[in-house]
């Protein structure tokens, strides 16, 4: 596996990749990589020639009071994880070759942006967007992997790329989760043992939500119990919604053609745990 720090490097081995195998695709990572992680690597090489991933603590997608500087970084296991998952080189750009002094230009997906983990974290998609567009242009990659995990990101992506006329498709892959159903998440390591097993419940409350949701029935009262029970579990939901999963508008009922979908995010302790679910 080639490494690529600066981007004339990267350009190079990106070329070289590409005359050796066709197509290329891009799985972009903030590190402190998973199991989660490994399966986009490996959807990646199903849809492409070679595999580039990319690990970049994107400080343009946190805000001022958010977890930069306590992000979990590991980039010699990051880098041993890569090479046994078959990926063909690592991006690792420092933030001053992403973004250089005097850098000015950013991306900005509207609407889409704004709801949800726009409300909690202002400006963490202009961040997400502008990194993302950058890392598509840099690689020039046929096809960008990301997680349904971060269902708002996908979605706004999928925008970005639609709007944008950029030369890329993007493929999502399926949450990958532990066990007990705990989406897997880097962040996860900061949960005491006692806050790991309450974390549980909330992928559980989500199937059940999802369960009572398909045949249509109201939304609110049901997600508001769902709140209740979260809540009685120690974990603080920043919101719980059913969504239309393409607009991200609120629905008061599953259509029952499976566009739904339940956005959750709750805080427990420091760490705050994102998830989503088909309806
Ligand atoms: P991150 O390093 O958290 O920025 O995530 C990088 C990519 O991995 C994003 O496309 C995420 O949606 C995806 N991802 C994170 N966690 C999971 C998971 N548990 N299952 C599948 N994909 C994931």
């Amino acid at each position: 596996m080639a490494i690529a720090r600066d981007l004339a490097t990267l350009r190079r081995e990106v070329a070289a990749l590409r005359r050796r195998a066709g197509s290329v695709a891009l799985v972009p990572t903030m590190g402190a990589l998973h199991p989660g992680h490994l399966s986009l690597i490996a959807l990646a090489r199903q849809a492409a020639g070679a595999v580039v991933a990319s690990i970049f603590v994107n400080p343009l997608q946190f805000g001022p009071a958010e977890d930069l500087s306590r992000y979990p970084r590991d980039e010699a296991g990051d880098l041993a994880a890569l090479r046994d998952a078959g990926c063909d080189l690592a991006w690792l750009p420092t933030p001053e070759a992403m973004y250089p002094p005097g850098s000015a230009t950013t991306v900005e997906v509207a609407g889409l942006s704004d709801p949800w983990e726009g409300v909690q974290r202002p400006g963490h998609f202009r961040g997400v967007a502008t990194v993302c567009a950058k890392l598509f242009l840099q690689t020039g990659a046929d096809v960008a992997v990301f997680g349904e995990k971060d269902w708002q990101q996908l979605a706004v992506i999928r925008r970005m790329v639609r709007d944008l006329d950029l030369p890329i498709r993007i493929l999502p892959g399926p949450t990958v989760r532990e066990a007990d159903g705990l989406a897997m998440s880097s962040r996860n390591r900061f949960l005491s043992p006692a806050e790991r097993a309450a974390a549980a419940l909330l992928p559980a409350t989500l199937q059940e939500l999802a369960a009572g949701l398909r045949s249509g029935a109201p939304a609110a009262p049901r997600i508001g119990a769902a709140e209740a029970r979260l809540r009685q579990g120690g974990l603080l939901p920043d919101y719980l919604a059913l969504i239309e999963g393409e607009t991200l508008q609120p629905l008061e009922a599953a259509p029952g053609d499976g566009s739904a979908r339940l956005l959750v995010a709750a805080r427990l302790g420091t760490v705050r745990l994102l998830d989503n679910l088909a309806v």
